[in-house]
């Protein structure tokens, strides 16, 4: 590793280049003793992406005591399979050439990764690292919360209209379309298009037109009446306008043994996970559009795509479903629904309950990807939203919420049809009325 100083804000960090290492180099740079951090990462991995430059800027904070290297996992696959890394990013800590405190995976926060950092060092180092931050004020006029379409177009536009701007995300901006395989319904290509190329170019528009990103951040706190947002902890951001654009979760199934053996064998991201099955048996639980259009995708890989759905039939659009259904290495279960997700050896077991006769059967595979559904995030709003019957925030034909001044558009909001021309629509028409009203 090579050390300089430098600033990020006003936090003075140590500048830390992290080492890639290979497979040949684990013994020596990872299991030699010390504290080391290693970081299995892919390509066309949108969570991997978002922890980059968390993972970087804690090497710059914490890379005197704890050593941090990436290994690309597609090059290094024996190794990853040996270690039982089975998604991607995932984080492994070692203290001594032994692996301590629990792996991170999947879409993983700043926040979390400090925690298993702290946990290596003793409490004085910790108390040097972090005494280093220095709380960050700053004004914009608006602030934008979330980068997926929606959040997006409001920035561009907003910044077309010459008012300061900043977007907030929690992950890397794109938001569900970077983890799309293929969008064919957005208007202006002829061809399908790449979820991940759509939304980096949808992102990169934004950007480049000036709209300032804050993005792969943890967002601590947001007061709606103040329009305050605190990201990482240390820096408040005050604006004259918020627009919530967070977008929606995808719904857990609550069986047992979910929680733990997320990105352990169960994925939510086909786009970043299918590639690891090839000839491989999957399988999938939901029949809506996304457990239908992602079993498509999945089953370029795998051998057999087995499809776990609570309903008699999909409940998904006609043509998907007859080319889904199509497809020899496809076989669905209805009436059926999981009730625990185990792992034996390196394979997962999944329970599930037939639901007409009460029996519970179990069904292996090399991986469980899970598509039920999603519900809309608003857990960091302590403020008072009016929500529709389904929790989903009420807005008028601008966009506008039950609080003065705060907007919301995209999947966050209640509609009917939650698809990226909506999010888009509702972008464009949440920065108009600011850009009128700021005017
Ligand atoms: C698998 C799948 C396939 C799809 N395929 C299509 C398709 O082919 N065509 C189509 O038109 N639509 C499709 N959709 C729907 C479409 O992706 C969504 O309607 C659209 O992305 C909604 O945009 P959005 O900006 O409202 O939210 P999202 O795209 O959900 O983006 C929300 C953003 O907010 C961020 N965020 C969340 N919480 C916070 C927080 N507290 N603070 C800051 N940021 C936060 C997230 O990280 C994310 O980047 C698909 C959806 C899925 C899940």
């Amino acid at each position: 590793m090579e050390y300089g100083w430098s600033e990020t804000g006003n936090i003075k960090y140590k500048e830390i280049k992290m080492k890639e290492i290979s497979s040949s180099e684990f013994e020596q740079e990872v299991l030699q003793g010390g504290k080391v951090v290693l970081d299995f990462y892919s390509t066309e991995c949108p969570p991997c992406e978002a922890v980059a430059p968390k993972f970087e800027s804690l090497a710059g904070m914490y890379g005197h005591e704890i050593k941090f290297v990436k290994m690309y996992r597609q090059a290094n696959r024996e190794l990853s399979d040996k270690l039982g890394v089975k998604s991607s990013p995932t984080l492994l800590f070692f203290d001594n050439g032994k692996e301590v405190t629990e792996r991170l995976a999947g879409g993983i926060k700043r926040s979390e990764i400090i925690n298993n950092l702290n946990a290596l060092l003793p409490a004085e180092s910790i108390t040097k690292i972090t005494g280093k931050i220095k709380p960050l004020v700053s004004e914009y006029d608006v602030i934008v919360l979330g980068g997926g379409p929606g959040g997006l177009t409001a920035g561009l536009y907003l910044c077309q209209a010459k008012i300061n701007t900043v977007l907030v995300d929690i992950s890397l901006p794109g938001g569900h379309v970077s983890t799309t395989h293929e969008v064919s319904n957005y208007p202006g290509f002829i061809d399908p298009q790449a979820g991940y190329m759509l939304s980096h170019n949808m992102s990169e528009q934004t950007k480049l037109c000036g709209t300032v990103f804050k993005v792969a951040v943890d967002v601590t706190k947001v007061d709606l009446i103040n329009k305050t947002v605190v990201v990482d902890e240390f820096e408040t951001i005050h604006a004259k306008r918020i627009i919530i654009a967070t977008g929606t979760t995808p719904n857990l199934t609550g069986a047992k043994g979910e929680r733990e053996l997320k990105g352990k064998g169960i994925s939510y991201c086909a786009t970043c996970d299918a590639k690891y099955f090839v000839d491989k048996e999957v399988i999938v639980i939901g029949g809506g559009n996304s457990a239908v259009e992602e079993s498509d995708f999945i089953a370029k890989f795998a051998s057999k795509v087995t499809i776990i759905h609570q309903f008699a039939a999909f409940t998904a659009n006609k043509t998907a479903i007859e080319k889904l259904l199509a497809n020899p290495k496809i076989h669905p279960i209805f009436l059926h629904e999981p009730r625990s997700f185990k792992k034996v050896g390196d394979q997962m077991v999944v329970e599930v309950e037939d639901l007409t006769t009460k029996e519970i059967k179990t069904i292996g595979g090399d991986g469980v990807f899970i598509f039920i559904g999603m519900k809309p995030n608003l857990g960091l709003f302590t403020d008072k939203l009016e929500l529709d019957q389904w929790g989903y925030i009420k807005t008028d034909d601008e966009m506008r919420t039950s609080i003065p001044d705060i907007y919301a558009v995209g999947d966050v909001i209640s509609k009917k049809y939650r698809q990226i021309t909506t999010a888009v629509a509702d972008g464009t028409i949440a920065a108009i009325s600011i850009a009128k009203d700021l005017d």
